[in-house]
């Protein structure tokens, strides 16, 4: 039995869970992102960010959980150097529901998986080892941060396998993303622990996993070691694990905390919320259109087929772009636009970041190309240069020459030319016309995809005789 705990950070807010500081941390010089309040000074109050819970409220709704009627606040004491008010400050169902959502469901390829809780919390600040060997070893302490608002996601073991927990990761990042809540490309936006246990064995926590692709390796070797324990009579003790990514193993580092161990009290500073109706319905009305619902209405409405409108939907750049980007007479095309040509000149947060394309440049493109002004290979290549420059796709036809040949004199003579140095070909082509394909292709090599394809082939044809 496999679960996991996700923490999502919701980097898309303005401030921290319980103070001004800034949620996004990311770029500051160390500590000086912080306050009293998320320092933890003697006297300072916590005042509870109502975005934080309007944004993790649609996360839980997102996922079907229940809301409760009231939010409570508890305390969860250890001492850690990178808690600087030695507890953190998160939510727990001690007085009855009382966390963000509860009893969820997700539905990956047919399989449903449970999610048991949400709740809202503060992250810690961070701890950064330097330092060659044991004797010169250094931990440094930015505070950064501490406070930032993190939604935790716990689902039941529900997984049988590893392979289902990379597609629920992969869908849930999706969904956030579409939420406008999270941006899980980024560092550390999104970690998960997971919980591993086979038939008979106790139960062990594996956490400190950086990566989802690292999260399904340790899952495959605590299967493994878990069950060669099993076989050779070893009992399997509960017990906290942590991933070590450079053996690529599994170390036992501490005996499993239970509940009480972190003396949870009632965090006096944060007076119980009330989840009234009317702000539930509220945000429920503002929640993004969901992936499932974009997709349905991508296939049924413009009928694009449903492995691209799968690709579409489930990607939030993709989507926006084709939104703002389509209409009535050109869906179709703008789809494929994206989900071909356009992907792999943005597939990483950094090419997008760095990308000039507009949602006007794809629908001009598609114009020229459906007036036939221009062959879909160079609509292909003016995505490149436009990306690259942001020039407006008239600019580019002029600048770079991209329009299409048309002109049968013209074409003819590159013909020609190909006829004379492909004799072999020819031949093949009057003999076997499927052929021809080979020849046009070279006249599409030699004018970089401008020549109009529909001519080219009848005058090849018509020029050899088939
Ligand atoms: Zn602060």
């Amino acid at each position: 039995m496999i679960g996991l705990e996700i923490h999502c950070q919701l980097t898309k807010l303005e401030s921290k869970l319980f103070c001004t500081c800034k949620a996004n941390y990311r770029g500051f010089e160390p500590n000086t992102n912080i306050c009293p309040v998320c320092m933890g000074m003697p006297g300072t109050l916590p005042r509870l960010n109502k975005k934080a819970v309007e944004k993790a409220t649609m996360i839980a709704m997102a996922l079907n959980c229940k809301t409760p009627q009231r939010l409570g606040f508890f305390r969860k004491n250890y001492f850690y150097p990178d808690l600087p008010k030695n507890f953190q400050i998160t939510q727990l169902n001690l007085y009855g529901p009382t966390s963000i959502g509860e009893q969820g469901k997700v539905s990956i390829e047919g399989k449903e998986i449970r999610i048991r809780r949400i709740q809202i919390e503060e992250d810690p600040g961070r701890l950064i080892y330097e330092g060659v060997s044991e004797r010169t070893a250094i931990t440094l302490v930015d505070y950064n941060r501490a406070g930032t608002p993190l939604v935790e996601i716990v689902t039941e073991p529900d997984f049988d396998n590893p392979r289902q927990v990379r597609i629920f990761l992969n869908v849930l990042s999706d969904l956030l993303e579409n939420l406008g809540v999270s941006d899980p490309t980024l560092e550390g936006a999104m970690r998960a622990d997971a919980n591993v246990s086979i038939e008979g064995g106790n139960r062990v926590e594996v956490k400190n996993i950086g990566s989802f692709h690292d999260l399904e390796k340790a899952i495959h070797f605590e299967l493994t070691r878990q069950t060669s324990l099993k076989e050779r009579g070893i009992e399997i003790a509960q017990e906290t694990r942590h991933w070590d990514d450079k053996r690529k193993i599994t170390i036992s580092s501490r005996s499993k905390e239970e509940d009480e161990d972190y003396r949870y009290i009632l965090e006096g500073d944060i007076p119980w919320v009330i989840m009234d109706e009317t702000s539930l319905q509220g945000w429920k009305k503002n929640m993004p259109e969901s992936i499932s619902s974009k997709k349905e209405r991508y296939v049924s409405k413009y009928r694009i087929p449903a492995q691209v409108a799968d690709v579409l939907s489930s990607d939030k750049y993709y989507s926006d772009l084709f939104e703002q980007a389509h209409d009535e007479s050109n869906a179709k095309e703008i789809a494929n636009m994206i989900t071909t040509d356009l992907m792999g000149l943005v597939d990483t947060r950094e090419k997008r970041e760095q990308s000039k394309l507009a949602p006007k440049h794809l629908s001009d493109l598609v114009l020229m190309m459906n007036s036939g002004k221009v062959t879909r290979s160079s609509a292909k290549n003016a995505l490149q240069e436009i990306v690259k420059t942001g020039k407006s796709v008239s600019d580019i036809m002029s600048s770079i020459g991209l329009a299409k040949i048309s002109d049968e004199s013209e074409l003819g003579k590159i013909i020609d030319d190909i006829i004379s140095q492909e004799s072999t070909a020819v031949q093949q082509a009057k003999e076997n016309p499927q052929t021809i394909n080979y020849l046009v292709g070279k006249v599409m090599q030699k004018t970089k995809g401008k020549a109009d394809p529909t001519i080219t082939l009848n005058l090849f044809k018509k020029k050899i005789g088939i």
